[in-house]
C-alpha cells in the first residue's frame, strides 16, 4: 500500500507531493486531466511567445510561491506595473483615459483615502488564518462590503471605485461580498505591511519569467511517474488507517493517507465516505467566483504608441485588462458579465472580446494575431476561479474548512484567504508537513 495518494496535480497537489517525496514517502498523484497545472496553463504562439491562460501574477506577499520559484531555479520579472502610459476607464458607456483616478474629483480621491484607512484599521484586527476569532466575526460577516460603504457614507464615486476593483479582479460585486472576507484578504499581507486596500506590489508586481505554468511543469518533472494523468477520481472512502480511491472506469488505489487537492466545486462530484458530516459540510459550502480569461496577442505592443499602458478597468464585458508580455494583453470577464458571455457560441464570444478591446484601445485591438477565451468556470475539473465569500459564507463554512481529519488532509488555494497561486503552494506545503508529522 502507498504512503500517500494526492488528488489533483495543480500547484497545491504538486507542491504537497513534492514535499512528501522529499520527505521519503511513497506518493502517487492522481490527476483527471491529461496535463498538470490545473488553473495554471500556458500555450506557445507560433512565434515562440508563451502566453498564460490562467494564473499569472504574484506579489511580494506571496512568499511561499516565490520561495518555490527560487527552489525550482526559475525567476521573476516585472509584470504590467512597469508599462508606462495612461490607464483606460470604460465606464457607463464612456471611455476615459488618464491616470489612476481620471474620472474622480479631488474630493472623491480624499474620501477614497479616508475609507481605505478605515478598512486598513479594521483589517488589522482580523487574523487571516482565523477570521472567526474576531470578537465581532459574525456581525462583520453578515454585512456586505456595499452595506458597510453606505454606513461609512462613502461618496458614490468611491463605492464605484471599489465596484470596479472587484470587477477588475473578476470577483463578485461589493453587494455580494462579505465585509469580513474582504478584511481577511487585506490582512493576509501582514499587519505591518498593510497600508492600502490593494497594493499592487504586494499582489501583482511580478510574474514568472519562464511562464507560470512552468512552475507546475518543473515539479511534475521531479515527480516523474509518480503522477498518473487522465485519472479522474469518482469516490473516496476514508477509514482510520486506510484510504481507498475509486477512479473513473472502476480501478481502485489504496494508501495510508490522502491529500485532497481537488478544487471545491469538482470535489462536490466525488462521493466521500468516512469523514465527519461537519467536515464535509464545511468543505462543500465554499464557493468560487466565476470568470473567463481573454488573452489577445498582437505583433507589437501597439498601445504604447498611443500613450496607453494596456491597463484598463471597465463595467462591461472586460472588468480589466493588463499587459501580459510583449504584444500580449490579458483580460478577465467578471462574474456579472459571464452568463451573457457564455450564452454565445465561440464566434459570438470572440466578436464580443474584440469589440470590448477595440473600445479601450482602438481599431488595432480588434485584430489580434491570436485570441484565446478560456472559460474556466465551465471546465469540469475547475468549475471556478477563486474562492468568494458572500455575506454569511465565512460563518457557515467555519474554521473547519482547511482542517485535516487524518488520514484525510486538504490542500488547495480555495482554503487560503481567497485563492491565488500563493494559497495553493502554501496549503500544499502545510498539508505535506501534517502528513509527515503523522
Ligand atoms: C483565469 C484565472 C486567472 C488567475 N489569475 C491568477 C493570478 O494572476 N495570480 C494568482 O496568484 N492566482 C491566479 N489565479 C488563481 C490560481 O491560478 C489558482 O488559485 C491556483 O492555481 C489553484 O491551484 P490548486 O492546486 O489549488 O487548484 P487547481 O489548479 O484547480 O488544481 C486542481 C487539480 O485537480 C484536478 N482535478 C479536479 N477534479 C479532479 C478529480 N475528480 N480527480 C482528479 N483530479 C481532479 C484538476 O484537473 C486540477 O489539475 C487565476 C485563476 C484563473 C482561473
Amino acid at each position: 500500500m502507498l504512503d500517500v495518494i494526492v488528488l489533483g496535480a495543480g500547484l497545491a497537489g504538486l507542491s504537497a507531493a513534492r514535499d512528501l517525496m522529499h520527505g521519503g514517502l511513497d506518493v502517487r498523484v492522481l490527476e483527471a486531466r491529461d496535463r498538470v497545472g490545473g488553473r495554471v496553463k500556458q500555450t506557445r504562439l507560433d512565434d515562440g511567445r508563451i502566453v498564460q491562460l490562467g494564473g499569472e501574477l504574484v506579489g511580494s506577499s506571496h512568499t511561499s510561491y516565490i520561495g518555490l520559484v527560487n527552489e525550482l531555479g526559475l525567476s521573476l520579472r516585472d509584470s504590467y506595473i512597469s508599462e508606462p502610459g495612461e490607464t483606460v476607464w470604460d465606464i457607463d458607456g464612456t471611455v476615459i483615459r488618464g491616470d489612476q483616478a481620471a474620472w474622480m474629483t479631488e474630493e472623491d480621491v480624499a474620501d477614497y483615502e479616508r475609507v481605505t484607512q478605515m478598512m486598513v484599521a479594521l483589517a488589522k484586527q482580523v487574523q487571516p488564518e482565523n477570521p472567526w476569532a474576531h470578537p465581532d466575526a459574525n456581525v462583520l460577516d453578515s454585512l456586505s462590503f456595499a452595506t458597510w460603504l453606505d454606513e461609512v457614507a462613502a461618496r458614490p464615486a468611491v463605492s464605484r471605485m471599489f465596484e470596479l476593483a472587484k470587477a477588475g479582479l473578476a470577483a463578485d460585486g461589493t453587494a455580494r461580498t462579505s465585509l469580513l472576507a474582504e478584511l481577511r484578504k487585506m490582512s493576509s499581507v501582514g499587519k505591518t505591511a498593510l497600508e492600502r486596500y490593494y497594493d499592487i506590489d504586494q499582489w501583482t508586481r511580478s510574474t514568472v519569467a519562464e511562464g507560470s505554468a512552468t512552475v507546475a511543469h518543473r515539479m511534475a518533472a521531479e515527480l516523474g511517474d509518480r503522477i498518473e494523468l487522465s485519472s479522474a477520481v469518482t469516490a473516496l472512502h476514508v477509514e482510520p488507517h486506510r484510504v481507498t480511491v475509486e477512479l473513473r472506469g472502476g480501478r481502485t488505489v489504496a494508501a495510508a493517507n490522502v491529500v485532497c487537492a481537488i478544487p471545491v466545486a469538482p470535489l462536490r462530484r466525488v462521493a466521500i465516505t468516512g469523514l465527519s458530516s461537519e467536515r464535509l459540510e464545511s468543505l462543500h459550502r465554499i464557493r468560487n467566483s466565476l470568470t473567463a480569461k481573454v488573452v489577445a496577442a498582437y505583433e507589437t505592443s501597439f498601445w504604447r504608441s498611443q500613450g496607453q499602458s494596456g491597463s484598463a478597468y471597465g463595467d462591461g464585458l472586460l472588468g480589466s485588462t493588463w499587459v501580459q508580455g510583449p504584444g500580449v494583453l490579458s483580460a478577465l470577464v467578471p462574474p456579472a458579465q459571464l452568463s451573457f458571455h457564455l450564452a454565445g457560441d465561440q464566434a459570438a464570444r470572440d466578436v464580443d472580446a474584440r469589440t470590448a478591446l477595440s473600445r479601450m484601445y482602438g481599431e488595432a485591438a480588434a485584430h489580434p494575431t491570436a485570441l484565446f477565451t478560456e472559460e474556466w468556470s465551465i471546465k469540469p475539473y475547475s468549475l471556478g476561479y477563486m474562492a468568494h465569500y458572500a455575506p454569511g459564507d465565512l460563518s457557515a463554512i467555519g474554521p473547519l474548512h482547511a482542517a485535516h481529519e487524518p488520514p484525510f488532509f486538504v490542500a488547495g488555494s480555495d482554503y487560503w484567504v481567497s485563492g491565488y497561486m500563493e494559497g495553493a503552494v502554501r496549503t500544499g506545503h502545510s498539508a505535506a508537513q501534517a502528513v509527515l508529522r503523522r
